[in-house]
Order: structure tokens, then sequence, then C-alpha cells
């Protein structure tokens, strides 16, 4: 049996840049108790990760003792939280330098304004389309706030987001550019993607690639989620939420613990 349940967050346990339903939360709270270890692993910042995951689960009942089996790994997983005595704890961070941020920033910006999909006439006030997560920079086409309708129509096919990597990669070839959610993209360190995030897990919760199961909706080649299904630890593909709480009840039922 798997001893460590891994997860993509954004369209895997939520809809994107939302909280976990309370149906999630419960589930994954069954989960905390029949003493898996749960890791969502996702290019969000700390902030985000308390708001999508940590606050639902409080609601449902999460007490400290719960929360210590929920292993956070932030900016994917190049940022590790835990829970100690009484609140969160950073055990770890590797975050880019300011010469590294303003890089990526510019061949970013360039790149999406030549393609002409630089859409700052329709963010939000205050938002902003690139984003500083400290180990990675973040361009979320629309903003952070935008509407879910409006994020699903506006690269559904990721071809807008392609082109806009193929053209950021020339300007700034130093760096590492991966699709994910739905109108995003991350850049990087090479190499400072879910392998590292996995990687790290590995060491710091002591166990093997084999203990692990990974749930995600970015496994295709060039999808965020795909370097984890290339390290060899066993995957499951979902289209949304829904097909992870298929799945987690299926474990729950294995493990007798789906019913109280
Ligand atoms: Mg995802």
């Amino acid at each position: 049996m798997k001893k460590v349940l891994s997860f993509d967050v954004d369209q895997t346990l939520n809809v994107a840049k939302t909280p976990i339903t309370l149906d999630v939360a419960k589930l994954l709270l069954r989960l905390l108790r029949a003493d898996f270890l749960i890791c969502p692993i996702s290019g969000q910042k700390f902030d985000q990760f308390l708001v999508q995951i940590v606050d639902p689960l409080k609601k449902v009942g999460a007490e400290p003792a719960d929360l210590r089996n929920l292993h956070l790994f932030v900016a994917q997983g190049t940022q590790y939280y835990r829970f100690g005595d009484k609140d969160w704890e950073r055990v770890y961070n590797f975050p880019l330098t300011d010469a590294q941020v303003a890089e990526i920033s510019s061949a970013l910006e360039t790149a999406a304004r030549e393609l002409g999909f630089w859409e700052e006439d329709k963010l939000k006030p205050g938002d902003e389309i690139i984003e500083n997560r400290l180990s990675q920079v973040t361009f979320s086409a629309l903003g952070q706030s935008a509407g879910t309708d409006e994020k699903y129509k506006w690269d559904p096919d990721c071809k807008k987001r392609e082109k806009i990597v193929a053209r950021a990669k020339e300007l700034a070839p130093d760096f590492a550019y991966e699709i994910g959610g739905t109108t995003s993209i991350n850049a990087f360190i090479p190499g400072m993607n879910k392998v590292f995030g996995m990687t790290h897990l590995m060491e710091e919760l002591h166990v093997e690639k084999s203990d692990i199961l990974y749930f995600g909706d970015m496994t295709q080649p060039g999808g965020n989620d795909y370097p984890v299904v290339m390290m060899g630890i066993d995957t499951i593909t979902v289209r949304n939420h829904e097909d992870t709480s298929f799945a987690l009840r299926g474990i729950l039922g294995v493990v007798g613990a789906l019913e109280d």
C-alpha cells in the first residue's frame, strides 16, 4: 500500500485558483486520519495553499494532529512547509535571484506582447500578469483573479502558451518553461520543477518512489505534471477534482476508512 498520496493542486484537487470543495476536504481529512502522508505540490505560493487547502480542511474539522500528516510542497516543491508544534514552519527554500526574476519577466512579457497575447486591458484592478513566486516566475495570461470561465476559454488547447514559451525560450534560454493551470506558464531554473520537489519530498519524508501515488491533470509531455511521470512514480491522470474524489473514495474503501 502507498504511504504518500501526492497531488497537483489546480484542476486536480480543485477548480483552478479556488479552494477545494468541502467534499474533497472531507476525503483528504479521512486520508490524513488513516495515516497517509498527504503532499500537495503546485506552482502556487504558500498563502494560496492555506486558502485553497488548509482553510477548507479546518472547516471540516482538521486538528493540529491531522495537519502533521499534511506536507506542503510550494512553488513546485522548491519550498517545503510542515506543521510544527502550533503553526506551519518552512523547512527549506530555494529562491531565484532578483536578476533571474527580471530576465524571465522581461522575456515572458516581450514574447506575449509580440504575439498579441498580452491582455493587460483585461486585468482586474491591482492584478498582475507576471508574478514572482520566489522559486519561479509565473505568467497568468488574465491575471490571478480572472473568472474561471474566462480562463478556460482563453487557451483550451495550450496553443497560445506553446507560442509564448517558444519565443520566451529564444529571449531567455537559460530557463525552463512549463504550461500549467488554465492560463499559466511557470518559468524557473532547469531542474527546479516537480522532479526537484518530488526528490526532496522523498528525502524529507524518508520514502521511496514506490511509496508514492501521484495525481495530476497535466501529465502529457510539456505539462507541469509530466516530470513526475518521467521519474517513474505511479501516476493517476485526472481531468478534474471529481475524478480525484472518485479515486480517493476507492482508496478509502480499500483501507476501510470510507465510513465512520
Ligand atoms: Mg494542474
